[in-house]
């Protein structure tokens, strides 16, 4: 029986394991579940370009293991090459979060490689051209994926594959296993749908049907995998990983992040706007008049969100709370109250089972 502790005892109370920079949320695409709600021109407030160079400054200064620039679509913004360097000059591992469009095909990865760009994700939210276009709203886009995949993997870049698990595309998981043998990224990160921005409730996947993704899942790590699949917002897949491997049926895993919103990572938004991530949509102050680092270390907001055993609900007395602790973005949106438990977990901690369960 899995005993509570933590593999990796990470402390992220100095600095985020992750932080999201939303860099613009211009984007040609309209995908049915974008948190950003992205718009087809850049916002009038964004961040001015001096603004984005001192920005870029004090995020090498806070020192994140990962920055990923994200959008809307960062290609948008003109300066992206700029804001690469400029944090990749200061040390930090930078990653793209593109959208498929024919702006990416254009573009020189050699360039951005170069300029400090290590890895580039990319998403796939159907397993068919015709279930990807779709979602996404624009003609095409699946072949674009497909082509920028195999022209980043090409310069060298590192490759994560996202994929959306709702409803609909959990029906798809066979195709888009196949499909991943095809790409064959680097990683494959299976987020689980919040619904914020135009992502909707009733797109939800159940409890249940995540259980039995997390199986197939475990399943698949078991045949020598040319990937590895890791989750985004489905933090209790770390809790059904560690039980097979205390019931002895698979390997305990040798390294887990025990990252979840505002717990090693972070966000800030287009217009300066800092939040625990992309996904838990509470401002925490702007970087135009706060100071990051101290936001990051000493918001009350953040302190409470690193504090394991500020969870309530199940989660708060879940022998998995360290590694896990559901997600708090999720939780949010389903029920006001960022510290509840997690909606989609159907799993009872030792402590509220009754001798008899
Ligand atoms: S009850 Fe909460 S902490 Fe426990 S496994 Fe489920 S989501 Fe994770």
């Amino acid at each position: 029986m899995y005993n509570g502790s933590t593999l990796n005892p990470a402390d992220y109370s100095e600095r985020p394991f992750i932080l999201f920079w939303e860099v613009t949320r211009a984007c040609a695409l309209a995908c049915r579940h974008c948190r950003a709600e992205a718009q087809k021109k850049p916002a009038p407030d964004e961040l001015t370009h001096a603004e984005a160079m001192k920005l870029a400054d004090q995020i090498a200064q806070l020192h994140p293991q990962m920055l990923v620039l994200t959008g809307g679509d960062p290609m948008m913004r003109e300066d992206l090459l700029d804001i690469v360097r400029r944090t990749a000059g200061s040390g930090l591992r930078v990653a793209l979060s593109p959208a498929a469009t024919p702006l990416l095909l254009r573009t020189n990865w050699e360039e951005m490689r170069t300029a400090g760009v290590s890895s580039l994700s990319l998403s796939l939210d159907g397993a068919t051209a015709e279930t990807h276009d779709r979602f996404r709203g624009v003609p095409h886009t699946f072949d674009r994926t497909l082509e920028a995949a195999r022209r980043a993997k090409e310069a060298g870049l590192m490759l994560q594959v996202n994929t959306t698990l709702s409803r609909s595309t959990i029906r798809e998981l066979p195709l888009f296993e196949a499909l991943m043998q095809r790409i064959l990224p680097d990683v494959w990160s299976l987020f689980v749908l919040v619904p914020t921005g135009r992502a909707t409730m009733e797109e939800l996947p159940t409890a249940e049907q995540l259980e039995t993704v997390w199986q197939r899942v475990l399943e698949l790590r078991k045949g020598n995998l040319p990937f590895v699949i890791k989750t985004t917002e489905g933090h209790h897949f770390r809790r059904a990983l560690l039980r097979e491997a205390a019931e002895g049926k698979a390997p305990a895993p040798r390294h887990l992040i025990p990252t979840r919103d505002g717990k090693g990572v972070f966000f800030i938004s287009h217009t300066g706007e800092m939040q625990p991530s992309g996904f838990l949509q509470i401002s925490l102050g702007n970087v135009r008049h706060a100071d990051l680092i101290k936001t990051y270390r000493e918001h009350p907001i953040m302190q409470k969100l690193r504090d394991d055993d500020a969870l309530g609900g199940k989660c708060g007395c879940c022998e998995f709370r360290h590694i896990c602790g559901g997600s708090r973005a999720r939780a949010y949106e389903m029920t006001g109250d960022m510290f509840a438990a997690e909606p989609l977990c159907c799993y009872a901690p030792i402590a509220m089972r009754t001798p008899s369960s």
